[in-house]
């Protein structure tokens, strides 16, 4: 292996700095559950993370575009079959749309299977005068505001593993083994979203597939494609420990990669070109993402491509951009056009959530449908106007009817939040918004 691939042990990297990690208050603990994350199997298949950056080249070149899209913090408690079938189910719905609607290739990317870790941008969190540590996702500590629960746990991340494997097996089986052919995309209209205006035409696209399908048989054509897709899992590489443990030389090229997931992020707290997480990123072949908001530079965005992708792989490399819808015209523009300027290739993507979040008056955390939207639009209007490539849009979403955002046709206002709100982070769209964004972004597609 050369020494440009050579991982740095976790006390290397931890004195490198690393922002937003659990204070454990006991490192034998710690060294044991590492250990025991160093024994497991590999999540993923070092070959499927390849493929990935193959399809993720083709997005960079402006060939396909990249749907991610999951829970901002899965809990342990979600990793049930009803919870994993309507995440996977809502975001087949929107990619056959986006797919047929736009033909374009999407590229399927679940943010799933690993995403329990969350950075805060407060380390403790106050209840009627009592202060606690914050919750940082089921990966580190419990929801529960009690000072037991909000101890980080090293063990957490033993759990971590294990349910990022049911949840990829539940997906492997259903993406491989029937659920996913398109011959059921009328099956996966059910429920609510089936009396919802956008249900109804999701049903008419589903008709018209359904008769290409036909006719595709009819002349003899029934390739595999029509009976599986192609899903990859993604989430924040946020714990080192857990990530290191998870990082493991290849057979075949003797390369790293870290198979707890087949494509890893950098969040926009941890994007720190000295910091740890961008060292440790920079030695795993995976393909990788970092998130970009309004504080960025060109110039930082053009040394982090220089750190994390030093031979410019198309593919490698996807930029998430999550500027706020009201700033998304000023702020990209310069942004994009330097980057390309100095021949970085990267894949754009558009995340529309974390820059427009903002507290209602009952006092959840939320975001309306309109700005999530009014962003996308944003980024398509300046990739289009400097003849780039948008990319790919990054969304936190669920498959159950929640509450969590307002806005969308089903009008959700301030008032209903309190409903059915079950995020236990950041405030996603449900089910009939999703397939709505994806109609609206399918629009701005053939455009593009
Ligand atoms: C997230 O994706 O949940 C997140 C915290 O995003 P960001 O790093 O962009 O704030
Ligand atoms: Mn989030």
């Amino acid at each position: 292996m050369s020494e440009r691939s050579a991982v740095p042990d976790l006390a290397a990297l931890h004195a490198q700095g690393a922002a937003q990690q659990p204070t454990y208050p006991d490192q034998g603990a710690v060294d044991h559950a590492v250990e025991r994350l160093r024994s497991f199997p590999p999540l993923v298949f070092a070959g499927e993370c390849d493929e990935l950056t193959e399809k993720l080249a083709a997005v960079t070149r402006g060939e396909a575009f990249l749907l991610q899209g999951g829970d901002c913090a899965e809990t342990f408690d979600g990793v049930t079959a009803d919870n994993i079938r309507n995440k996977l189910r809502v975001l087949l719905q929107m990619a056959v749309v986006l797919t047929y609607a736009a033909s374009v290739p999407v590229v399927k990317l679940g943010r799933f299977a690993g995403q329990y870790a969350k950075p805060r941008s407060s380390d403790f969190e106050t209840r009627d005068g009592i202060t606690l540590p914050a919750y940082r996702g089921d990966a580190v500590n419990g929801y529960d505001f009690t000072p037991e629960s909000r101890i980080p746990d090293p063990q957490r991340l033993v759990d971590v593993y294990h349910s990022s494997a049911s949840t990829l097996n539940l997906v492997r089986a259903f993406t491989t083994g029937g659920y996913a052919d398109l011959r059921q995309v009328h099956a996966w209209n059910t429920d609510f979203v089936m009396g919802s205006a956008v249900g109804s035409r999701y049903e008419a696209v589903a008709n018209e597939i359904d008769r290409a399908l036909t006719f595709m048989k009819a002349i003899g054509a029934d390739p595999d494609e029509f009976h599986r897709v192609q899903m990859h899992s993604s989430h924040e590489a946020l714990v080192l420990e857990y990530e290191h443990a998870m990082t493991r030389i290849d057979s075949r090229t003797e390369l790293p990669y870290d198979v707890s997931a087949h494509f890893l992020w950098i969040g926009e707290r941890t994007r720190q070109l000295d910091g740890a997480h961008v060292e440790l990123l920079s030695k795993i072949r995976n393909p990788i993402g970092v998130k970009l908001g309004p504080t960025t530079s060109a110039d930082d965005a053009i040394a982090l491509a220089g750190k994390l992708n030093p031979d410019n792989i198309p593919g490698r490399l996807t930029f998430v951009t999550r500027m706020g819808a009201g700033k998304i015209r000023d702020l990209l523009p310069g942004l994009v056009e330097k980057v390309e300027a100095a021949g970085v290739r990267v894949a754009w993507v558009s995340d529309p959530m974390h820059g427009n979040t903002w507290e209602a008056s009952s006092g959840y955390k939320t975001r309306s449908f309109d700005d999530v939207i009014a962003e996308v639009q944003g980024f398509f209007d300046v990739h289009r106007a400097l003849g780039t490539w948008p990319g790919g849009v990054h969304i936190e979403l669920t498959g159950d009817d929640v509450t969590e955002c307002v806005g969308g046709g089903e009008e959700l206002s301030e008032s209903d939040l309190a409903g059915r709100y079950e995020s236990v982070c950041d405030p996603r769209l449900n089910r009939v918004q999703s397939l709505e964004l994806a109609f609206l972004v399918a629009e701005m597609l053939r455009k593009a």
